[in-house]
């Protein structure tokens, strides 16, 4: 079994079709998807979808979504977290963590305002006792130092999904117990130090992940030239996990099985305390 450790099958790309791909992906192989909240108005359709389709979700607000949220989400976070911490399905915070890309999150107030919701659900992840699901982009330093604060003392561990830091950040998450998400950006032959990192990285610490209806795989990529004559942009959904899969283990010169094996393990052993990848891993044998 294979499975989507970040997929967000509730965005609305998905709105026509959303069981039919779910059903897709799951004669594919892959067995269970790990759904992200991204805002408190999406905490209901995560959690609904995952029961729906036994598949896992996480509760949080993501950094994109910072601006528009308040001190009121975290209230809230915190006791949908308390309400729901006996469901199987809830399996860790997330997606939260520092984007610091996008320039419209890059001011200094902007800065302040993502660490404060990164910290505070920190600290509720680790109230909880779950692990986290982090968003990083150009913020691996200020991220790790977040994960070796005080009030995180306790490791939880967690993915860093789409990891896109430097060796040395990428051994730091590592040894602070967290796995790396790796997804259609290590299908691209220019993604140089990503396909380094995914081939070098010890296969105990990765995970595999689509990002669905994002980070489309090369082979679902058109140009815009090709756009111009007409070749429509195919979606990436977690149907494209098996094939992202094999292209790491080609990578990594090992045999596919191997891979899915360990990535499958890698997953199971980070939300051990729900018993719920492995029910999956079960079910889906049947
Ligand atoms: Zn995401």
């Amino acid at each position: 079994m294979w499975i989507d450790s970040h997929c967000h099958l509730d965005a609305p790309e998905f709105d026509a079709d959303r069981a039919a791909v779910r059903a897709l992906a799951r004669q594919a192989g892959v067995g269970l998807c790990v759904i992200p909240a991204v805002a408190r108005s999406n905490f209901a359709a995560v959690r609904e979808l995952a029961q729906q389709h036994g598949d896992a979700y996480a509760l949080g607000i993501h950094p994109l979504y910072v601006p528009q949220a308040n001190e009121e989400d975290l209230d809230f976070l915190a006791s949908e977290l308390a309400q729901h911490q006996n469901d199987p399905h809830l399996v860790a915070v997330g997606e939260i963590g520092l984007d610091y890309f996008v320039p419209e999150l890059c001011t200094p107030a902007m800065r302040e305002r993502q660490w404060h919701f990164y910290t505070v659900q920190l600290a509720l992840a680790k109230r909880f006792d779950l692990p986290v699901i982090v968003h990083l982009r150009r913020s691996a330093d200020m991220l790790l130092k977040g994960l070796r604060d005080k009030a995180w003392t306790k490791t939880l561990g967690g993915i860093v999904h789409a990891f896109n830091g430097s060796l040395q950040q990428a051994q730091s998450c590592i040894d602070l117990g967290f796995k790396l998400g790796f997804g259609g950006t290590l299908t691209y032959e220019r993604s140089q130090q990503i396909r380094r990192l995914a081939r070098e990285l010890p296969l105990e610490s990765l995970v595999l992940e689509t990002d669905a209806p994002d980070i489309a795989p090369q082979w679902l990529y058109v140009t815009a030239a090709e756009r111009a004559q007409g070749r429509v942009m195919q979606k990436n959904t977690p149907t494209e996990l098996p094939k992202i899969g094999a292209t790491l283990a080609k990578l990594r010169a090992i045999d596919v099985m191997e891979l899915q094996t360990q990535t499958t393990h890698n997953i199971q052993s980070l939300f051990k305390r729900f018993q719920f990848a492995q029910k999956a891993q079960k079910d889906f044998a049947k």
